[in-house]
């Protein structure tokens, strides 16, 4: 069987080999690649190669411990969907659910179970509903649910016109509601909260039941109706169901199924002043749709009994198979919308699509595809056991997608003046650069080239250490697309000493960056043109926390003192080539040497365009660098 054929389309050998290509060149190799190569001569498939990849980075001490089964066959959830597809069970039909809770914005997270669900969908020839799990007034908004279908959409699913609120159920809830206490299944409770907990006993001691568990059924339909009529204040009864106070389950002793909540709700308004709890509200949302498989993460493993209780108990018609997987968690970020909510509304990020945050709209807003995230979340597969998935591999899929699709351009972020002393006084020629090495098709564009230039003030030093291969005195370097250059002299800043302009020479022979007389020259930098080339802002990013493990804080700090000080750096004095002088808001690029970059949806204008960086390209040299100070004990 193939692995989301439909919409995510199959892992080969070559994404294989290009893993393994990229695991060298990263320096990421372990001690267990020959294992790898031998399991990738077994067994062809993405999955395979995931796990390959997982064991190689935990081979070195890496944080992936985890991440996938081993092939798609066991994808269990897969493994469970296609024998009931084969044994005829629910008709045959697979209905699957996405159910968030607009009470934030979607994270990466949320797409793990999205590609899951109408993937699944997808591949069954079954349908996959969108559904707002709505029930507590006090967080949810429209604008959520306005954000969270604009992300799923993005993200390349379509629920058509099957799309859900739980809200919109809460009369038929109530009836579910009422026709428990009839049947002494539910009861209304007056104590307080506090006493509720009390009364709930702990892991190794059993509760004690409520002195109103035994009410009358007249009694409890009396209370719950004058609770819905607004007689009574927040807490002053709860309605819970009548199962087990002795239950080794804790979720099974006497659940509230409805409480008071004096609080209007942004679709239902002051209607309702009683609202569900989630255990109540979702398995019974999920069968008024007819789902037939009601997947969800791992935390809810022990709410299965109480999921599948209700339905037993109410004998519905539709009783769906309640799933667990493990949920994502990501190195260097955080994946819990409560944690969001707190850095976006204290303003630790610019808000919910602040480009570092793993929100689906940060990561749009940064540049990367959903191409990219889909197949992300195809690569991290689907498990029963809690993991944490390295941030590198969402790197890595990003650049693998755009290295395809990004067209190249240049742009130096940090100028250093570059004049060509040999080099006619107002001339200019057009130079042919290559759209796309990867991709022919991409075609070709001119790029301007003339006396005064700009190169990148970290491609030149005046003693180079090294193995430091770029411009430094009496040396000749490529410049792209363009010509070789020597360095003749270096003007400084007499107050500073900083080098301020560069005095070269060109060789008119080398046009196009390669010498007629076979000379060869170790770098090729990128330049542009100081006459032509226009001025741009430019974002950095780096990780938001500066640990793998943001929640791991020594005693009386919380997960945000692990936020990372520097995870935005804003360079203003940039200086890019002309063509980009009307690029669309998200247009996704190449800046040769720098990395991938979107124009910014939010910041750029016309004329004073703004690029948030995406994700780096691997620079060699910064490697040798890092490695060096770290040797020298910087
Ligand atoms: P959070 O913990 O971030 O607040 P949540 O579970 O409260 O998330 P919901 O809106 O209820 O958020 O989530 C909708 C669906 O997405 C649920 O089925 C949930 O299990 C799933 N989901 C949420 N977070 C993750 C994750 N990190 N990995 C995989 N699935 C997730
Ligand atoms: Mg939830």
């Amino acid at each position: 069987m193939t692995h989301f054929p439909r919409l995510l389309g199959c892992r080969s050998q070559n994404a294989f080999d290009e893993k393994v290509k990229f695991q060298r060149n990263s320096g990421l190799e372990g001690p267990r690649s020959k294992k790898i190569q031998n399991r990738q001569l077994n067994k062809d498939n993405g999955n395979e190669a995931n796990a390959a990849f997982a064991e190689n980075r935990a081979g070195k001490g890496a944080l992936v411990k985890s991440t996938a089964d081993p092939g798609p066959s066991s994808n269990f959830i897969r493994t469970i969907v296609a024998k009931d597809v084969q044994a005829n069970k629910h008709g045959g039909r697979v209905v699957t659910r996405f159910p968030p809770e607009p009470n934030g914005y979607l994270h990466i997270g949320h797409a793990k179970s999205i590609c899951l669900n109408f993937g699944l969908a997808a591949e069954f020839n079954g349908i996959c509903h969108l559904r707002f799990d709505d029930t507590d007034p006090s967080k949810e908004e429209l604008e959520y649910v306005e954000a969270i279908k604009n992300d799923v959409r993005w993200l390349g699913f379509d629920w058509e016109d099957r799309l859900y609120f739980a809200s919109d159920y809460f009369e038929k809830l109530y009836d579910y509601a009422l026709q428990l206490i009839k049947k002494g299944k539910a009861y209304v409770d007056s104590l307080s909260a506090e006493a509720i907990r009390e009364y709930r006993g702990t892991l190794t001691a059993p509760g004690k039941d409520s002195p109103y568990r035994s009410r009358s059924v007249e009694e409890n339909l009396d209370l719950f109706g004058r609770m819905r009529a607004g007689e009574f204040e927040d807490g002053a009864h709860v309605l819970r169901a009548k199962i087990d106070m002795a239950s080794p389950n804790l979720l099974m002793r006497d659940p509230a199924l409805y409480r008071i909540r004096r609080v209007p709700h942004y679709r239902t308004g002051s209607r309702w002043c009683i609202y569900p709890m989630y255990d109540f509200t979702h398995c019974l949302s999920d069968s008024i749709e007819g789902i037939t498989h009601s997947i969800c993460t791992l935390e809810f493993e022990n709410n299965r009994p109480l999921y599948d209780w209700v339905l037993d108990e109410l004998q519905v018609e539709c009783h769906p198979q309640q799933i667990e997987f493990a949920r994502l968690n990501l190195s260097y970020t955080v994946l819990s919308k409560r944690k969001l909510v707190e850095l976006v509304e204290n303003g630790h990020v610019s808000g919910w699509d602040d480009p570092r945050l793993p929100t689906i709209s940060g990561f749009r807003r940064r540049g990367y595809t959903p191409e990219s995230i889909r197949s992300f979340c195809e690569r991290i597969g689907v498990a029963k056991r809690d993991s944490m998935v390295d941030i590198a591999l969402l790197d890595y899929s990003v650049r693998e997608d755009l290295n395809r699709r990004a067209p190249r351009r240049m742009g130096v972020l940090r100028p250093l003046k570059v004049i060509i002393d040999n080099y006619p006084e107002n001339q200019t020629e057009e130079l042919e650069a290559v759209n796309n090495p990867e991709d022919p098709s991409m075609g070709q564009r001119k790029v301007p080239f003339s006396r005064e230039l700009y190169i990148e003030q970290d491609d030149f030093k005046e003693d180079p250490p090294r193995k430091f291969f770029r411009l430094s005195p009496g040396r000749e370097v490529r410049l792209r697309y363009a010509y070789f250059i020597t360095c003749t002299d270096v003007i400084k800043d007499e107050q500073t000493g900083e080098v301020v302009e560069l005095r070269c020479t060109y060789d008119p022979a080398t046009k196009g960056g390669d010498s007629p007389d076979g000379r060869k020259v170790k770098a090729t930098l990128h330049w542009v043109s100081a006459a032509h080339a226009i001025p741009a802002e430019v974002r950095l990013y780096d990780h938001l926390f500066h640990t793998p493990n943001p929640g791991e804080v020594e005693e009386g700090k919380d997960f945000k003192s692990n936020l990372n000080p520097n995870s935005l750096e804003v360079l203003t004095s940039c200086r890019v080539e002309p063509d980009l002088q009307g690029a669309e808001p998200g247009f996704r690029f190449q800046f040769e040497r720098l990395g991938y970059f979107c124009v910014d949806a939010v910041d750029s204008r016309k004329g004073a365009p703004v690029f948030n960086r995406t994700v780096t390209l691997r620079d060699t040299w910064a490697k040798i660098e890092k490695s060096q100070q770290q040797k020298a004990g910087k």
